[in-house]
């Protein structure tokens, strides 16, 4: 039986402009604006129906996580998803990670493949189900975008997981299109680059997931028998069977900036061990200053950082 069908053509992307990291205007906050939004005063003509403020402004603000503040949405995605402030990195689609890293011209490929429900799972609603809502949600068919094109003057093969889709999960459509990304490196004699965002194993695919873990890995051993470079970006979170495989398997393995990186969650952990984890406990940070990451990049520097790193490995 196959895990996963093809059913659409490759689609090419639309042209779009350079993406600029570093803007002319930087990004500033109307002190005015916000303290309208706390409402500290209530001068403002009917303020106090509040039903009515909500819906106005419902969807324009976004506090961050990292340093409580009341944010302009606008301003947030102006800075790549990056809080302004406190700098946190916030979760960004696989599409526009993709358009981030790679020069204008790119296509996005290997967009046709979808999962079969190997075994006919069912939890609290049917697997198919959930892939049907997570695919109208996403606009993907599965939780993996690949794309071909430039980094500089480097081509490379990216493949970004979409951690929107079914908690970014791997299962036989998100291994297989990694192997198709792989190769497309051994033809063309790319680099790879896996922009990691992910659960782990798709749980409703059982060992169907595992066995891609192997798939995988030798993919990577040719790339490696030919000396092509692997670079994995590990992204907010990066968690079970794929930290456990083919995210540490890069020749360069580097985090985003407070990435959860990890194979099993800190409270699992902490109730097997009987012990309280460290402050910062399977943090980017804290793996590099452990060994477990060669670098922790922003990822307004992630494109030139690649880029540098391919200059040298080529
Ligand atoms: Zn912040």
């Amino acid at each position: 039986m196959p895990f996963a069908s093809a059913a659409s053509a490759e689609t090419p992307t639309p042209n779009r402009p350079a993406f600029d990291p570093h803007p002319a205007a930087p990004v500033r906050y109307n002190e005015m604006v916000m303290s309208w939004f706390k409402r500290e005063e209530s001068s403002v003509e009917g303020a106090a129906d509040s039903e009515e403020s909500r819906v106005r402004t419902e969807g324009l603000w976004s506090k961050c996580d990292g340093c409580r503040q009341i944010l302009f949405k606008a301003d947030i995605d102006a800075n790549l998803h990056v809080c302004p402030k406190c700098g946190k990195h916030f979760k960004m689609g696989a599409r526009e990670r993709i358009a981030l890293l790679l020069e204008p011209g790119y296509s996005l490929v290997d967009g046709n493949l979808e999962s079969t429900d190997p075994l006919h799972f069912v939890d609290r609603k049917p697997y198919r189900e959930r892939l049907v809502a997570a695919q109208r949600q996403t606009g993907l068919r599965d939780a993996i975008v690949n794309a071909v094109g430039h980094i500089g003057p480097h081509p490379v093969v990216v493949s970004a997981m979409e951690y929107s889709f079914i908690g970014g999960s791997m299962g036989a459509v998100v291994g297989e299109t990694i192997a198709r990304a792989i190769d497309r490196c051994l033809e063309t004699r790319s680099a790879l680059i896996i922009l990691a965002a992910s659960g782990g194993a798709r749980m409703m695919e059982g060992v169907v997931s595992l066995m891609q873990l192997a798939k995988i890995a030798t993919g990577l051993a040719q790339m490696d028998d030919l000396g092509l470079p692997y670079i994995c970006v590990l992204t907010d979170p990066t968690t079970g069977g794929v930290t456990a495989s083919f995210a540490m398997l890069g020749d360069l393995n580097i985090a985003e900036p407070g990435a959860l990186i990890g194979f099993a969650g800190p409270r699992v952990i902490e109730q097997t061990i009987r012990q309280k984890l460290p402050e910062g406990f399977q943090r980017s940070e804290f793996l590099l200053e452990h060994g477990f990451l060669d670098a922790v990049v922003p990822r307004a520097e992630l494109k030139a950082y690649i880029s540098r790193a391919l200059d040298f490995m080529r």
